[in-house]
């Protein structure tokens, strides 16, 4: 559908967002000796803000005067990019925000859109200042396509919208604890992995999905139709703004499910993720048939009982994206568009887009084509 596809105007303005202390903390640096050059022969002027704390982008893309800007460039990792996100929800305007083209430049420890885009371009799996310089061409050439993001609400009455994925269990820890090894870059995932391993532990909890494949005729692509404030609580932005699109396939929370969902029979875990792009880190291609906009959530999980090789072999595979060919019958992969999690206490993290969240009761939907991001 080539008529969604759009391209950035030249001369081109560009805010870039950029967290000094993501990844190595070189974000700076490398922006300047790196992205600069390649920016300035593309006719795309960079305005650098550089944030000075948490939450500091998002404040910014709250009020900010969009117009001024053809592009929003983070430049860190994917926990910049969810902020903006919810920045740009958090306004009266946020569906024509929600126009401006976001673009993702590898800053950060947590690089997983970049390698997602990198992966959709067809060019060869990188790291690093290759993945930046691959990512930077990508703004270069200047085309931005529509993406799906994952509206989340929480027991306490949390609303996030998420553009990467949401974990539970081994996943969520590893991400949140190999914070502090944060400098090691994206090697802090493969130190967090094997130390998670040795205190390998059980989750407890309700699974329930709405799979992907209903009937046919109906389209995989499941955008809300609805923009009225009629549903569930959450849905009113904060301030009593415009409405939020509603979340027309979920029951509120603390309701059963719908009748036609899925609920997992198995309640103890390892892990559960649902993840929305292709890849979960750099080197980790967890779901390799998903693109920006499908339309689908990718629901992973793993049974307890899987044994430390077993999981490890499963870590390993996914540097290929080959995991799901061992067979493993604990691991599971279904294509949902909605979700939720009902875990038993409140022991543990979850995250959202590689950020920490408080454990409790969580459900999420697909919103097809809500937002547009530069892509190859
Ligand atoms: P990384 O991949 O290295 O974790 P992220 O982009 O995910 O990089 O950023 C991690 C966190 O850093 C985010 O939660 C963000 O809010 C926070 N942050 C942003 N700017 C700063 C800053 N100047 N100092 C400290 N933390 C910041
Ligand atoms: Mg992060």
């Amino acid at each position: 559908d080539g008529a969604s596809y759009g391209v950035l105007p030249r001369p081109c303005r560009a805010l870039v967002l950029l967290n000094p202390q993501s990844g190595a903390g070189r974000a700076l640096e490398d922006f300047q000796a790196v992205v600069q050059p390649m920016l300035a022969d593309a006719d795309i002027t960079p305005t650098i803000f550089v944030t000075e704390r948490p939450h500091h982008a998002q404040e910014k893309v709250q009020d900010e005067d969009l117009s001024q800007w053809d592009v929003l460039v983070v430049m860190s990792g994917d926990g910049l990019l969810h902020e903006v996100l919810n920045g740009l929800m958090e306004r009266p305007d946020w569906e024509e925000a929600l126009q401006t083209p976001l673009c993702i430049l590898p800053g950060g420890s947590g690089n997983a859109l970049a390698a997602s885009i990198n992966y959709y371009a067809g060019n060869d799996h990188v790291a690093k200042k290759k993945l930046l310089t691959n990512c930077t061409f990508i703004l270069c050439k200047g085309l931005h396509a529509p993406m799906d993001l994952v509206s989340l609400s929480t027991a306490s009455g949390k609303r996030f919208f998420s553009f990467l994925g949401f974990g539970w269990g081994f996943i969520a820890d590893v991400d949140i604890d190999s914070e502090k090894y944060r400098r090691l870059g994206n090697a802090r995932f493969t130190l967090g992995t094997l130390q998670c391993l040795v205190r390998l532990r059980v989750y407890q909890g309700r699974l329930s999905y709405l799979p992907a494949a209903t009937e046919p005729g109906t389209p995989r692509d499941a955008k809300a139709p609805a923009r009225q404030a009629t549903a569930t609580a959450g849905t009113e932005a904060p301030g009593g703004h415009g409405a939020l699109p509603a979340d027309t396939l979920l029951a509120p929370l603390g309701q059963p499910v719908p009748p036609h969902w899925v609920v997992v029979p198995e309640e103890e875990f390892v892990c559960v993720y649902a993840i929305y792009q292709s890849h979960l880190g750099t080197n980790l291609l967890m779901a390799p048939a998903a693109r920006l906009h499908d339309g689908c959530i990718h629901l992973f999980y793993v049974g307890a009982g899987i044994s430390r090789v077993a999981l490890l072999k499963i870590f390993l595979a996914m540097g290929r994206g080959t995991h799901l060919e061992l067979n493993c019958p604990h691991l599971h992969c279904v294509p949902v568009r909605a979700f939720r999690l009902e875990p038993w206490g409140s022991a543990g993290v979850m995250t959202v887009d590689g950020e920490a969240l408080a454990c409790e009761p969580v459900q999420g939907q697909i919103h097809g084509r809500m937002c547009r991001v530069v892509t190859g």
